[in-house]
């Protein structure tokens, strides 16, 4: 097959203050410094053989082949990344990594085929985990050899910091246990997060992972570790880095898995090209920080056969509210509460059953933007979008309110479609899959099969080669109070036994490490960190 090596693919700022930057420099940076998000100069396009190729490969191999796209042999010669590769993946309890499902077990001749892409069968049992796995092992391999025959201090130290409200700190801290010169501070707001989200992450005992339980809430948390970051001082001499969604190295990890499920249903359907009439999957996929969703864009844009993908929001509905009226507009507590009863938090959040879900802006719609300037609002070069950008985050900045053109709007809906989705629907959506299939969904993946549902046309109907395919981003038993609240009494329902898998057995009963901080003070938190640190050298 052709070489699918870019010999030199480069990285810029979405704002327009930095190009030619490396791989290494944008994952280990994460954020670039004009306060944009790092985004390939450009999207490579699959090698023309790509589907007799790639369609038999595994996991593992089809990851190494996508990754080679945006990483340069010279950065990460190709026998390290299939190396580093084949151990991210090696922690997954499936042998396909991330299996594609029908939910059809029991389902009426007459409905379209649904199916499920599984992605929650990492150590955290959540979708995360598909990234996070690789972003642990990147970081460390970048770190060895910085330090190649340094000792003691002279050695590179990484401090990683991040805040979380469940998910994303124990996927984190599952990527970076006892990696080699990382250190890994998750903050969680204390007894905040539920009771087997506390306890994945507090059990884990490596001496490099610190858990900071904070008195306070998931915004605390988050404002305590950005007055980490923005502090010059202390940012130098730990050396901090970050792991949430807005690195670069987690967008790219999961563009794998559009592709793993596209090919697992082409070898069902024995297809030998990629012809469209066959199969062209629509992807449904429940939506946060708009990460998972934007790894599908870049496999669409890369080539492969997408016919739309459809962003599945809580009623933390920013995203839906722009594919409806062209406006990105943060939406105030009181307008929040106005419109459909569901309390919001001070800054305009919404709590609700898909907690992963609660945004009140999307941090990776910026990395979008910056293809939708390009394409429809600026001069169509990169530094006429990255202009655009850097002037719609000001003025958003300012206003909490961006409303581009006409013709962006147009450009994201040839792409993207969006519905909301209630707690109501959640909890309505987990009973009848379970009736009707026999499958306990997350309350997450819920609100992705809610819209998946919603939009299925008659089997008659459904135009040659759609298939639908909804993201299924955690596993039920992280959220099992959701689940119970929809399934108590239904037929034969039981936690214990229908949801429940081995490995959380006991785990809430093991043994915890973690420090409780009783006030919401950055400057309490800077010492905790230096005193752990300390204490995890000698
Ligand atoms: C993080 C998360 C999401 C949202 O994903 P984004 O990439 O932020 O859009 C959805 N479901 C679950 C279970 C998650 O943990």
């Amino acid at each position: 097959m052709a070489d699918t090596h870019s010999p030199a693919q480069r990285y810029l700022s979405t704002r327009g203050g930095s190009y030619g930057l490396s791989f290494e420099d944008v994952v280990l940076k994460g954020l670039a410094t004009d306060g944009g998000l790092f985004i390939p100069e450009s999207i490579p396009y699959l090698p023309s053989d790509w589907f007799t190729a790639w369609s038999k490969l595994t996991f593992q191999q089809l990851a190494y082949e996508i990754l080679s796209l945006y990483i340069s042999p010279a950065e990460i010669p190709p026998a390290d990344l299939r190396n580093l590769v084949e151990r991210s993946y090696s922690t997954f309890r499936h042998p396909e990594v991330t299996p594609t499902v029908p939910l059809s077990k029991h389902q009426s001749p007459s409905e379209p085929q649904k199916y499920l892409l599984e992605l929650f069968h990492g150590p955290t049992f959540a979708f995360k985990d598909v990234a996070l796995q690789f972003v642990g092992n990147l970081f460390e391999y970048f770190l060895q050899r910085k330090n190649e025959g340094k000792a003691g201090a002279e050695r590179h130290h990484l401090t990683v910091v991040g805040a979380t409200s469940g998910d994303t700190g124990s996927a984190a801290i599952y990527g970076l246990r006892g990696k080699k010169d990382v250190s890994v501070f998750i903050l969680h707001p204390h007894k905040r997060v539920s009771a087997i989200q506390e306890a994945q992450m507090t059990t884990v005992l490596d001496r490099n992972v610190h858990n900071v339980a904070v008195e306070g809430t998931f915004d605390d948390c988050q404002d305590t570790v950005k007055s980490l970051f923005s502090d010059p001082e202390f940012n130098k001499l730990h050396n901090l880095g970050a792991v949430n969604s807005i690195n670069w190295a987690r967008i790219l990890a999961q563009i794998t898995y559009y592709f793993y499920s596209y090919f697992s249903l082409a070898r069902k359907l024995n297809l030998t090209s990629p012809d469209p009439s066959v199969l062209v999957p629509i992807y449904v996929v429940p939506t946060g920080n708009f990460g998972d969703i934007l790894a599908g864009y870049y496999a669409k844009r890369m080539g492969l056969p997408i016919r739309s993908l459809w962003i599945a929001t809580n009623a933390n509905d920013i995203l839906y509210r722009f594919f409806d009226s062209g406006v990105y507009e943060k939406q105030t507590t009181a307008a929040a509460n106005i419109k459909d009863g569901v309390k919001a938090d001070a800054s305009g959040v919404k709590e609700t059953l898909s907690p992963a879900m609660d945004i009140l802006v999307s941090s990776n719609f910026e990395r979008l933007l910056w293809y939708l300037a390009l394409e429809a609002e600026s001069d169509g070069t990169p530094a006429g979008a990255g202009d655009t950008v850097a002037k719609w985050m000001s003025e958003f900045k300012s206003t909490g309110r961006l409303a581009p053109q006409a013709p962006v709007r147009e450009a994201f809906r040839k792409t993207f479609s969006s519905r909301r989705v209630g707690d109501d629907e959640i909890l309505a959506t987990i009973k009848s899959t379970y009736e009707k299939y026999d499958y306990i969904l997350d309350p997450h993946t819920a609100v992705g099969v809610s819209v998946m549902n919603a939009i299925i046309p008659p089997k008659e109907e459904v135009a040659g080669g759609e298939v639908w395919i909804t993201l299924s981003t955690a596993h039920p038993a992280k959220f099992s109070g959701a689940v119970d609240l929809a399934l108590e009494g239904v037929n034969g329902y039981s936690f214990e036994e229908k949801v429940r898998p081995r490995e959380f057995v006991g785990l809430e009963e093991r043994e915890r490490r973690c420090r409780v901080v009783g006030v919401v003070d950055a400057e309490v938190v800077k010492g905790v960190i230096e005193e752990e640190l300390r204490g995890e050298r000698e």
